[in-house]
């Protein structure tokens, strides 16, 4: 059986055959959080003249080169309205920040550092050429590529964006992910569960977990345990960046996942990866659609789809890594916890700060099938292979997968 790392590593080898998505071109209020695909280049320098960086005086450091020198006022220039003829020789002029310096200003003395007297203005210091003052090209130089292909738009990137004046940029698509639920016993939200029925809700949580790895999800209507249906729902899958599949993919006889997907011509990479949850866990391709096939459990659908899926989303849309921050932490355990040795089990734990470092408390039930065991928790704690009892306080590494309160 694979690790989950080997399994990853398959996975996103798979992946990179079609990652990252194409290109589509967005207003820039609609490109936050996504990634650039093209270089940006400034079409101009950024700041595009030389610019005050304080309220004060401008004026040729040469002229004030000792403290005292005292210069007649000739002019005010204030952001947005620069001066309309350059600084006379011997002169000074009142300037705000942002502010273009008045041609032959080379120097900004601030207003703190300056005694102003009706229309003269006497220097407490000598004056420092290129003091508080930006030059051209000082943040971005012309022709200079400002954002590389592949800079994730963030709020700043955005700004910088702006400031070029790009209204429209080139960034990956987002991966479109079809859901499939699969089991005779699930009837659809809003219906009402007759006997032996559950409500169909992973694919719900599904969705909301794709459209936090910034992908967008389309739940297809629950598949029954039945050849001819999975045949049927497989072939609405066709078109769209990722397949996720849940339920079916064990070895109950009524378990047809694996041989749907091996019907409508899948190349199915693996079935089975040695975690706790979701130990029967399938990974192929369907053409250039990725297919995971996921346990129906709602843990472990939710567990395995974090862990394998989500890697796999973002590069799809030119993100690499899994965008979670691993923390080494102590598990807080009632008693010794006895685990398989040859399995990674991720345990769902909240996280409480301390002066020792992180504790992780994993929640009262791990049970995969509860549905209030998916919510709560802030990390999933990694028990590793080769271990079959772990300890109270044991140092371990978990993923941070929520916000901490
Ligand atoms: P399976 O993997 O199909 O054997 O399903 C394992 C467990 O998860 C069973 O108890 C199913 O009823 C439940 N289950 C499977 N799919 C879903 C779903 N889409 N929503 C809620 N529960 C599900
Ligand atoms: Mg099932």
């Amino acid at each position: 059986m694979l690790t989950p790392a080997e399994a990853l590593a398959r996975i996103l080898a798979s992946v990179a055959d079609v990652a990252p998505l194409k290109a589509e071109r967005l207003p820039l209020a609609e490109a936050g959080g996504r990634v650039l695909a093209e270089d940006l280049r400034a079409p101009r320098a950024l700041p595009p003249f030389a610019a005050s960086t304080m309220d004060g005086y401008a004026l040729r450091a040469a002229d004030a080169d000792r403290p005292g020198a005292a210069l007649p006022v000739a002019m005010e220039v204030a952001a947005g309205h620069p001066a309309g003829r350059p600084l006379p020789r011997g002169t000074c002029a009142r300037i705000f920040t942002g502010a273009p310096l008045p041609r032959g200003a080379d120097a900004v003395e601030m207003q703190e550092e300056v005694e102003r007297e009706g229309e003269i203005a006497t220097f407490r210091r000598a004056a420092q050429k290129g003091r508080f003052v930006r030059p051209v090209g000082d943040d971005v130089q012309r022709g200079a590529v400002a954002l590389a292909a592949g800079a994730l738009l963030d709020p700043g990137a955005i700004g910088l964006c702006a400031s070029l004046g790009r209204a429209r940029v080139a960034v990956h698509r987002r991966p479109r992910v079809a859901i499939l639920p699969t089991g005779d016993e699930l009837v659809p939200l809003g219906r009402r569960p007759g006997a032996g029925q559950i409500v169909e809700s992973n694919s719900h949580a599904l969705a909301a977990a794709v459209a936090e790895a910034g992908g967008l999800p389309t739940i297809l209507p629950a598949a029954a345990d039945e050849a001819g249906a999975l045949r049927r729902a497989l072939r609405r899958a066709r078109g769209f960046d990722a397949l996720v599949t849940c339920g079916g993919v064990s070895v109950g006889e009524r378990d047809l996942v694996k041989a749907a997907l091996a019907e409508a011509g899948a190349a199915l990479d693996f079935w089975k990866v040695a975690v706790r949850p979701g130990k029967p866990l399938a990974f192929g391709r369907l053409g250039r659609t990725l297919v995971f096939g996921l346990p129906g459990n709602p843990a472990s659908a939710l567990v395995t789809f974090e862990v394998f899926a989500r890697p796999a989303l973002r590069a799809l849309a030119g993100r690499p890594g899994t965008g979670r921050v691993e923390l080494a932490g102590r598990l807080a355990l009632p008693a010794p916890l006895e685990k398989p040795s040859e399995l990674t089990v991720y345990l769902r734990v909240q996280v409480a700060p301390g002066e020792a470092g992180p504790t992780f408390t994993p929640l009262r039930t791990q049970v995969s099938g509860n549905l209030s065991s998916t919510t709560g928790h802030h990390a999933l704690a990694i028990l590793p292979p080769g271990r079959s009892v772990l300890k109270p306080g044991v140092l371990v590494r978990a993923i941070l997968v929520r916000e901490l309160p």
